[in-house]
């Protein structure tokens, strides 16, 4: 069946009557099997996703469907489906099945989408390439010699494959936006606090964000639009009303970084397309400036030392008694602790969990943790006067194309894949990438926009016109 790429066209022809939701959600199911060997989905919620279609058929028969009906949704596996399993790509949580449904996603399933199964990501979130995944890596289905970006890789590669209209991720340090720049699509990372992280299960609770990975802004904005809100299970959501944009069509203030595009690990492609794309916004009428970038070198420090921090505090729980795997082998408590942790987390986890202790430890707290405080406080006031003088902030997503598996091993290289992202997250705005060129190596690469707090739909309606789809 020739079903419809995005989510608003498939809309359009349910409406017709032209397709049934049963057939679009079989023929997701379909497809991702066929597409078994890149390694997208740990698990197709078979079952679930073909009982939903079939209530959802019904609800539009009798003109009582939400407001997604019909669309065709993945889940990355750090989000919780009650009664479904979710391990956060971890041997840590084979085998878990969760009590509970994460309020975005079950805002989505009120609104009637059709969640078809759970992707693979980084182990716990923690990576830029899905590499280090306990399930394998993930093949960017644009050349499967190359990674599809992380940690929300298999959510970005479940929309480059055609296997879903929505895919649902995390974004941490850029988990939404640089994979979303690696697959060609686009990926929205709202306002911190903007959507519950209630379900999703902890990285970095100060910076975790959920968002939607989309074909194009519209499906995107829908997705967002239900999930988006406050929830009194997460005491950290802002209890702020959604705020509608104001239609504008003058002339947008437009700042970008002169550092990032000059940075020395910029590929040129990628910086002559942005360079063409800041001429033709001008020639557009925007007005379009340099601005400086006070204290870039220290945002991927700074986000490392308190994310580590915060996840060797969040992964605490992991100790095979209260949750988690347990060792079979361990005599006595000490060691159910040390061998439980030991056998169930992956060498990148276990990384980022001595780090965030070592920078939370008595000698070096002031150091380190304390001081990366003080750092993030001027990075968000930076970046929140910048996006006062400007409606938007625009930098590339990323400095490279997506890049062969094993490429990188060295894990500050992995960290540097971080740089232009993380600001967004230290500074708790809204930004999203969009896939706004080839490179000459046949890869796609995105273009990111930033904008104000709460700011998010303004956000959309200002990148689709400057990036009309
Ligand atoms: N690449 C970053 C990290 O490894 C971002 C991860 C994320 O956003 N979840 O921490």
């Amino acid at each position: 069946m020739n079903t419809p790429r995005t989510f608003h066209e498939a809309k359009a022809r349910l409406a017709s009557g032209a397709i049934s939701v049963k057939a679009l959600a079989q023929a997701a199911l379909d497809r991702a099997k066929e597409h078994s060997r890149l390694n997208i989905f740990l698990e197709l919620f078979e079952e679930s996703s073909l009982a939903k279609a079939a209530e959802v058929d019904a609800k539009l028969a009798n003109g009582t469907a939400g407001p997604l009906a019909g669309a065709i949704i993945s889940i990355k596996d750090n989000l919780c489906y009650a009664g479904h399993r979710v391990s956060a790509s971890s041997k840590m949580l084979e085998g878990y099945e969760s009590p509970f449904t994460a309020t975005a996603v079950q805002r989505l399933l009120d609104a009637d989408a059709v969640i078809i199964g759970r992707t693979n990501c980084d182990e716990f979130a923690m990576g830029s390439s899905n590499e280090n995944s306990a399930y394998g890596a993930v093949a960017n289905p644009l050349d499967p010699s190359r990674v599809p970006g992380g940690s929300s890789g298999g959510a970005a590669a479940s929309l480059a494959a055609g296997l879903c209209h929505i895919a649902i991720g995390s974004d941490t340090g850029g988990s939404i936006r640089q994979p979303a720049s690696f697959c060609g699509v686009a990926g929205f990372k709202p306002t911190y606090g903007r959507i519950s992280r209630y379900g999703l299960i902890a990285f970095a609770s100060s910076f975790d964000q959920i968002g939607p990975l989309a074909h194009d802004i519209t499906d995107a904005e829908m997705a967002y639009r239900i999930m988006a809100g406050t929830d009194p299970l997460d005491n950290t959501s802002s209890q702020r009303p959604v705020e509608e944009p104001s239609p504008g069509s003058g002339p947008l203030r437009i700042g970008y970084y002169r550092q990032c595009v000059e940075h020395p690990g910029m590929d040129a492609g990628i910086k002559a397309h942005f360079e063409a794309h800041v001429g033709r916004l001008k020639e557009e009428g925007h007005v379009v400036e340099p601005i400086d970038l006070p204290m870039a070198d220290l945002f991927v420090p700074t986000y490392y030392i308190l994310s580590t921090a915060e996840a060797s505090s969040n992964l605490g729980r992991f100790d095979g008694i209260r949750y988690g795997h347990r060792s079979k082998t361990a005599k006595g408590v000490d060691e159910t602790y040390r061998l439980s942790r030991t056998e169930g987390f992956g060498p990148e986890v276990k990384r980022r969990i001595l780090l965030g202790t070592f920078v939370l430890s008595v000698g070096h707290y002031d150091a380190y943790y304390a001081q990366a405080m003080r750092v993030r406080r001027m990075v968000r006031d930076n970046t929140v006067r910048a996006l006062e003088l400007y409606d938007l902030v625009m930098t590339p997503t990323c400095p490279t194309t997506a890049f062969q598996k094993g490429h990188i091993s060295d894990p500050v290289s992995m960290y540097l894949q971080d740089i232009f992202t993380v600001q967004a997250n230290l500074a708790g705005v809204p930004a999203i990438s969009l896939p706004t060129g080839t490179h000459g190596n046949g890869m796609p690469f995105g273009t990111q926009l930033m904008a104000k707090p709460f700011a998010d739909l303004q956000l959309l309606a200002m990148a689709k016109r400057c990036f009309p789809q």
